[in-house]
């Protein structure tokens, strides 16, 4: 029976009876985890008992209550009822929630041990753990994220009704038109006497077509993209993949295409520069069937665009079928709360100081409003439009450009309005503390290779991510062959999400961080720029130049994910030479010779009489003499008591047994 389910028949909660659990040696790791019917059918009988011996307590208290004033009938409910709650960050050490549970950290280190937890001061704790202690002291957990996670995370709460634009961004390989494109639709939607002057690059823009809006991320390219994604910013609702049509696919549209896809973000293909000469757009078409992009004519789901962002052919085409995609995603947002969005761009003006572009995404954003983000925080001076009109107020969806930040604001970070200056105030100060420990914790929560089933727990999903890049096409298919063989073979899945050739770049360490997944390099060298992001992210990068070492470091980690197997060996026999009765203490001692082997003071013993095994059990004494011994060796006696075996007859054999993990492999 499963611990939730187990908690609504008991009429209690799923803590409490981890916690009934617990105080019978029974260590769960969850309310999925499952605990035998006999265990509840005994728990239920306790509480039974338990209240039914708590009944005249009740009784006896009414009565009193009678004679209590009425003052204090009050606070008497009021301890009934209310738990103290206490709000505590998701990774505390030891030593912050003893204090916060005003209790001396040894204290706390002992109360652990009694749930089979051993931590030491500095450790941080699990959620789980944390759950529990606090019920034993009658309290009651709230937890919040590092950096205010949580104020935004409400915000993602928030019922969302009306229909939004889509925002977009332009991917693509190098000189394949990607700017050119954001360029042409920028102007395509100027009206007349706009069009002379100079628009604003604010890092996003808004398209009015008659079939409504669109916001373009105006940082092309997936290295942004993704380095948001990075972030925790999922921003982007489609991206279009523009490939010049002369030109084909080529490695960074690879590249596009596997970080568009490890987004889960669709899809729409601009063949660009099909007015030169020598283009050939059906071979493109080709070509991408082979990234599973088929068009719609040919029966596939991707919508293709055919055009020229030099001559402006085809992009009011192309915006109609951004629409027609944003229409399917049935995208939406809700104007009527407090501003919030991301942030996609942020610099330091020399005039103006930090300034960032906040792509609005819900509520209505004013001048004078005191924000946070997860890195600075502020109140708005100004807002200024991607046309440069200072204006008073943003809707959602919209870029905007925000002046009035503390400090410059990093891309990808969330943004949103609080209630006041000093709730703002309050919690970036909180924040400037919190934040070493956040970045070791994220350095330390990246799964390496050495290290992964100690990582990955039971109750995730297992699978290994995996980014290849090898000097040439032959050795990166040869190690994606060797590495999906191995897979197929394991119950573990891995996935490849992107396999090229060259050296490791920034754009693989990012898709890498976005993606938790580990890089293996064969042949290639790690660019210093990415050597540098991976360090400071945590993402682990293995260059290898044998296939061989390859394979065998990833099914070592593969072997590592599986479940391990555990079997008893045997390791000694005795027999049973004389029994001996301590009646004070209600045991008896077996008084015992080692035939052969070994046992030590913790093994398995198995009793066997006329053949057959009778019990099997934990040693729980074992003695030389008067003395405790931790081994016994052959050819010696010694005393033996077994939990449970309190029949001990002479000539009973004992088996003696070690439980060992089996190493499974593939
Ligand atoms: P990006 O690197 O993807 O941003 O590519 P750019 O937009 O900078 O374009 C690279 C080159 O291709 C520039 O010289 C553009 O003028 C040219 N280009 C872009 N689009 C077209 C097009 O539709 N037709 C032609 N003939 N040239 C184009």
């Amino acid at each position: 029976m499963r611990i939730h389910e187990a908690a609504k028949y008991l009429n209690i909660d799923s803590k409490e009876l981890i916690k009934i659990l617990a105080t019978k040696g029974i260590i769960v790791k969850s309310h999925m985890s499952t605990v035998p019917e006999s265990i509840v059918e005994e728990i239920e009988k306790e509480i039974k008992n338990r209240n039914s011996q708590k009944i005249p307590e009740e009784e006896q208290l009414k009565e009193k209550k009678s004679e209590v004033s009425i003052k204090e009938e009050i606070s008497l409910e009021e301890t009934k009822v209310k738990k103290e709650i206490i709000e505590v960050t998701k990774n505390i050490t030891v030593s912050e929630f003893a204090n916060k549970l005003d209790i001396k950290p040894t204290e706390l280190i002992k109360k652990l041990m009694s749930l089979g937890v051993i931590a030491s001061i500095n450790q941080n704790l699990g959620e789980e753990e944390i759950g529990i202690i606090a019920s034993e002291y009658g309290k009651e957990i709230k937890f919040k994220d590092l950096y205010g996670d949580d104020l935004f995370k409400e915000e993602e709460k928030v019922e969302e009704t009306e229909s939004r634009a889509p925002i977009v961004t332009i991917m693509g390989h190098v000189d394949h038109g990607k700017t050119s494109l954001l360029d042409a639709i920028r102007k395509s939607n100027l009206v007349d006497k706009e069009a002379g002057g100079i628009t604003q690059k604010i890092g996003a823009y808004e398209v009015q077509t008659q079939r409504g809006k669109i916001i373009f991320i105006d940082t092309p390219g997936h290295e942004a993209f993704t380095a948001m994604r990075a972030r925790g910013a999922k921003v982007t609702d489609i991206v279009v993949l523009i490939v010049a049509a002369d030109d084909g696919v080529m490695p960074q549209t690879v590249e596009a295409i596997d970080h568009a896809k490890a987004a889960n973000v669709p899809i729409i293909v601009a063949i660009n520069k099909i007015d030169k000469e020598g283009a050939q757009p059906e071979r493109v078409k080709q070509e991408l069937t082979k990234h599973n992009l088929i068009s719609e004519e040919w029966g596939g789901k991707t919508q293709f665009a055919l055009i020229s962002a030099k001559k402006k052919i085809g992009i009011d085409e192309l915006l109609e079928k951004i629409l027609l995609e944003a229409e399917m995603l049935e995208l939406k947002t809700n104007t009527k709360v407090k501003a919030s969005g991301t942030i996609v761009e942020g610099r330091l003006d020399k005039g103006r100081g930090p300034v960032g572009t906040v792509l609005i995404q819900k509520g209505v954003l004013k001048v004078g409003d005191p924000f946070i983000t997860n890195m600075t925080f502020g109140k708005v001076k100004a807002l200024i439009d991607d046309k440069g009109h200072r204006i008073k107020e943003a809707v959602a969806v919209k870029p905007i450009e925000v002046l009035g930040f503390e400090e410059v604001p990093q891309a990808g970070d969330k943004f949103r309005v609080l209630d006041s200056e000093k709730e703002v105030k309050q919690i970036a100060l909180k924040r400037i503390t919190d934040k070493k420990r956040f970045i070791e914790e994220k350095k330390k929560k990246k799964i390496t290779l050495e290290d992964l089933h100690k990582k990955i727990q039971s109750s995730v999903e297992k699978k290994l991510s995996l980014i290849i890049k090898a000097d040439t096409i032959g050795s990166a298919e040869a190690l994606y062959e060797s590495i999906m063989k191995l897979s197929s073979e394991s119950d573990i899945k891995v996935e490849i999400i992107h396999k090229d050739v060259g050296d490791i770049t920034e754009s693989d360490v990012l898709l890498a961080d976005a993606s938790n997944a580990i890089i293996i390099g064969f042949f290639v060298s790690v660019i210093p720029a990415a050597a540098e992001i991976a360090k400071e992210e945590g993402v682990e990068i293995k260059i290898y130049h044998i296939i061989y070492d390859v394979v065998n470091s990833i099914k070592a980690a593969l072997e590592g994910l599986l479940e391990p197997e555990y079997e008893q060996i045997k390791i000694g026999e005795a027999v049973v030479r004389q029994v001996f009765k301590v009646l004070s203490e209600n045991k008896t001692i077996a008084g015992c010779y080692m035939q052969n082997g070994k046992t030590y003071n913790d093994s398995l013993a198995a009793v066997f009489r006329n053949g057959y095994e009778i019990l099997r059990g934990k040693i729980t004494s074992l003695k030389r003499f008067k003395d405790n011994a931790k081994e016994v060796k052959e050819g010696f006696e010694f005393g033996l008591v077994v939990d449970k075996y309190n029949d001990v007859k002479e000539n009973d054999k004992i088996v003696f047994l070690e439980e060992v993990q089996k190493v499974k492999k593939l």
